[in-house]
């Protein structure tokens, strides 16, 4: 009955009184983190090389065909294209940057909430979050993404309130 394989009992989910889909919250920031690689990669355009950000979008995608070339307003059209171009550029890199610091605020938040809380558990059958011998849960849609450990201290001070 009693599984040794972290040298700790199996904690049971209080609200199906089963382990079988209980996880660390280190395993459950995997399979977050995992999930959210998927998005970005899907969400990714198709034009951009994986770590092409800076040459910028391919140039030929944003070419007037010769069609439009060929009338009058082709040359306004394209400088405004430019122009446009240019500043797009501008607000791609500093996304790129604003979401990689993110990212990095992310993982630092999750490692610290893993540290202070290794005994937080979430069962994957009701998606809640729990303490082991607890009687509480706290459904893991009440987090927003990214987790922070101001987000974790809340949920771990209504897991112990009596
Ligand atoms: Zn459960």
């Amino acid at each position: 009955m009693v599984d040794q394989s972290y040298g700790a009992p199996p904690a049971i989910c209080p609200q199906c009184g089963n382990s079988a889909e209980v996880r660390t919250v280190s395993e459950l920031f995997d399979m977050l983190n995992a999930m959210q690689a998927n998005a970005r990669q899907q969400a990714a355009p198709q034009s951009a090389p994986q770590g092409g950000w800076n040459s910028g979008p391919d140039p030929d995608y944003y070419q007037p065909d010769n069609q439009f070339a060929n009338l009058v307003v082709g040359m306004a059209a394209r400088a405004i294209g430019k122009r446009w171009l240019r500043s797009s550029n501008k607000r791609i890199e500093s996304a790129v940057q604003a979401q990689a610091q993110e990212a990095q605020q992310a993982q630092d938040d999750q490692i610290a909430i893993v540290e202070r809380y290794p005994d937080l558990r979430g069962c994957l059958r009701d998606f809640v979050l729990f303490l082991p011998g607890g009687t509480s849960a706290v459904p893991i849609s009440d987090l927003r993404m990214p987790v922070t450990l101001a987000q974790a201290d809340a949920l771990m001070a209504r897991l112990r309130a009596p």
